[in-house]
């Protein structure tokens, strides 16, 4: 035979956003005496939902999350891997940055050296004498 306490847990499982006037009643007890166990068993006794978990890699999030990935997810999410044009090297760069990047110029560069460098290649401005 469950006990009260099992019922409640039980009832929370089947349906994580009843609340807990619901289970009094499905319980034959009062609301108080459902509302002790919740805060006894570390449960919200309003509603609960069940924790969230990160959209990308599934990682749980916890109630505090204000984004439906966790943060490396997130980040990785916003940003982008570029190809330098200099040095053929792969870098990350933020997502509004490459498409700002990639609408103003033709090529990227992971650095202003490789830019240079690589204008110098292309543009000849580093030749000297002949
Ligand atoms: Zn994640
Ligand atoms: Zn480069």
């Amino acid at each position: 035979m469950a006990t009260t306490r099992e019922r409640i847990i039980e009832l929370r499982m089947q349906d994580p956003d009843m609340k807990a006037v619901r289970m009094a009643e499905l319980l034959g007890i009062s609301r108080e005496a459902v509302r002790q166990i919740l805060v006894k068993l570390k449960i919200p006794t309003n509603f609960w939902r069940p924790p969230a978990l990160c959209i990308d890699c599934g990682k749980l999030l916890g109630y505090n999350h204000s984004h439906k990935r966790c943060f490396p997810c997130y980040s990785k999410f916003h940003h982008t891997t570029l190809i330098c044009d200099g040095c053929g090297v792969s870098y990350e760069l933020r997502l509004s940055e490459a498409k700002t990047t990639l609408k103003r110029n033709k090529h990227h560069f992971h650095n202003y050296s490789c830019r240079s460098k690589w204008l110098g290649r292309t543009y000849g401005f580093k030749k000297k004498g002949g």
